[in-house]
């Protein structure tokens, strides 16, 4: 069913407790932790606690949830002291996606060149 957590989702199981992350936020419905191989010297993903697998998916099921993600993006940029910063989300793995739950990269913390690679 939409939304509910996923045995072999890495981020269900960072949510869950069972596998380690550096978590920097956490809100009712979102969690925030540093990406493990960092791209910038910010690099934090917001992800929805609910299992959805892309921001599509994610914007169609839970709007209002999707919003949560969005706000918690900014939340982030502001802990960081991010004047600029970019919020990316890969959807397909044409555009990069690995991880199949819903994730917003907030990169910042460098110069960041447009258009990206
Ligand atoms: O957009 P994409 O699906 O490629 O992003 C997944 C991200 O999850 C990668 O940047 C990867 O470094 C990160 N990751 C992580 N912790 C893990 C596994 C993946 O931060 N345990």
């Amino acid at each position: 069913m939409a939304g509910e957590p996923q045995d072999d989702c890495l981020f269900c199981k960072i949510v869950a407790g069972s596998i380690p992350a550096t978590i920097v936020r956490e809100t009712e419905t979102t969690v925030a932790f540093r990406d493990i191989n960092p791209q910038a010297p910010t690099h934090v993903l917001v992800i929805p606690k609910e299992h959805h697998r892309d921001a599509a998916a994610l914007a169609a099921a839970a709007p209002q949830l999707a919003a949560d993600v969005l706000r918690e993006t900014q939340a982030v940029a502001d802990e960081d002291k991010l004047e600029s910063y970019r919020v990316v989300f890969n959807t397909g793995s044409g555009a990069g996606q690995t991880v199949w739950h819903a994730h917003a990269h907030v990169l910042g913390g460098r110069g960041l060149e447009w258009p990206p690679g």
